[in-house]
């Protein structure tokens, strides 16, 4: 079933996106976590990396070099960010179109609770 983000890249609901190309969307996350939150997604629905075939290959490996780019175009790459994929129920996924977040723009602190 598809989800707000297929709209998003389909043009049909507004969101502030940084780049597109015929791989890849990358916008603006709504509630940002830090000063850059981006949401870098592939064109094609696939709803989890458990989704991910072989077939795949190039648009998850441009999912990187677009996070890279884009990195440098907001000034945090010298500084540092994270990138994160959640999966499922206790990666907290919520929208199950697979995406990459692009964080950063202050320190991030320890990457996972330990709680
Ligand atoms: P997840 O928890 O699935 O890894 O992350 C989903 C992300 O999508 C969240 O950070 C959430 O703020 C963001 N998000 C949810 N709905 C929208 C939307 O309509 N527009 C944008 N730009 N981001 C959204």
């Amino acid at each position: 079933m598809s989800t707000i983000f297929a709209k998003i890249i389909a043009g049909e609901l507004l969101a502030d996106i940084v780049y597109q190309d015929e791989l890849v969307t990358a916008f603006r996350d709504i509630h940002p976590a830090a000063p850059t939150h981006i949401l870098i997604v592939p064109n094609k629905e696939i709803p989890t990396v458990n989704d991910l075939t072989p077939e795949d290959e190039q648009t998850a490996g441009r999912m990187l070099l677009v996070a890279q780019k884009l990195a440098a175009q907001e000034g945090i790459d010298q500084s540092g960010y994270r990138l994160i994929v959640n999966c499922n129920a206790h990666g907290g996924q919520e929208v199950y179109h697979l995406h990459l977040h692009l964080i950063g723009g202050r320190p991030l602190g320890p990457m996972v609770s330990r709680k």
